[in-house]
């Protein structure tokens, strides 16, 4: 979902959130939490939920510095992000979506756009229905549109009763014929 080379750049800060006690201000950009470079959301919600904080954030004027402090229980980090561009997926899967589109589609049709689904961070597990809503929610497809690879039958199972199209994956020579059927 978020491009590697497009730092967080803080769009605005709630007063009652960690970001406005560390003195963190709308303009700056968040370039690493605890020493670790923040690639993407996921790094984001990883460091940022860390107790002890050290932030290294760079100015617009391109001035460097850190701040650090302790994060409380039920206080949020309070930072809203500008608009980030997509991350673009560099898989080249011969079923992909975007290969299958017809001739003169708008260009935004044609955006492999990377994103996921993380049990860590939604706190769902497989087979659970809700992670299956979270993928249902933000692929914006409708059920028989989504197409589920799994290796585990009780996971393939939960899908298709969810009206997915599915697949126990159990190798690729297996699982390459059975999605080009299922695509065609
Ligand atoms: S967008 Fe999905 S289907 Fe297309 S190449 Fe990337 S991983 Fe494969």
């Amino acid at each position: 979902m978020i491009g590697l080379s497009d730092p967080f750049t803080i769009a605005g800060v709630d007063p009652s959130g960690l970001a406005a006690k560390l003195g963190l201000r709308p303009g700056e950009r968040l370039l690493a939490i605890n020493d670790v470079l923040l690639h993407d959301e996921i790094d984001f919600a990883a460091q940022s939920s860390e107790e002890l904080l050290r932030v290294r954030v760079r100015a617009p004027n391109g001035t460097e510095r850190e701040v650090e402090g302790r994060r409380e229980y039920g206080i949020p980090f309070g930072a809203e992000f500008e608009a980030r561009q997509p991350k673009r997926c560099h898989n080249n899967c011969v079923f992909c979506f975007v290969y299958q589109h017809p001739k003169g589609v708008r260009r935004e049709l044609l955006i492999k756009d990377d994103d996921y689904v993380f049990s860590f961070e939604q706190g769902v597990l497989k087979p659970h229905e809700r992670i299956y809503q979270i993928v249902e929610q933000r692929s914006g497809c409708r059920e028989r549109e989504i197409l589920f690879l799994d290796d585990k039958a009780e996971n393939v199972e939960a899908g298709a009763g969810r009206g997915w199209q599915t697949i126990c994956h159990t190798s690729p020579e297996k699982s390459i014929p059975l999605v080009r059927e299922l695509i065609s």
